[in-house]
């Protein structure tokens, strides 16, 4: 039975410690004592802008076409700066402010500013 794990990389099991790491006397092979923690899956959506940055709560964005505001004869117009938005939920995914009004947009038509 060994004391120490077998080397990941040739599975042999003579193995010993140095320092914060596992070093195989076989093929020299160093890997961390402590395993990687496997990073916490994110259940919080990203939201992204129509060039792939994600976006958060506050930033500001840019129209990067006009956008009619659905039962409304408005239309923000492209290149518009949108800021301090927030993400929330939904087909439209972000709540934003335009000349005072509450709009829901969609952050495929925008880009982060
Ligand atoms: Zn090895």
């Amino acid at each position: 039975m060994s004391e120490f794990p077998p080397c990941p990389s040739c599975n042999e099991e003579i193995t010993y410690p140095d320092r914060e790491n596992y070093v195989c006397a076989t093929c020299g092979h160093e890997w961390p004592m402590s395993a990687p923690e496997v990073s916490e899956e994110s259940t919080e959506k990203v939201v992204r802008d129509a060039h792939g940055t994600p976006l958060s709560d506050g930033d500001t964005v840019v129209l990067i076409k006009d956008l009619k505001v659905k039962g409304s004869s408005t239309v923000i117009k492209m290149g518009t700066r949108v800021t301090n938005i927030r993400i929330v939920d939904g087909d439209h995914d972000l709540d934003c402010r335009v000349d005072g009004q509450k709009i829901m947009l969609k952050s495929e038509f925008m880009k982060k500013a």
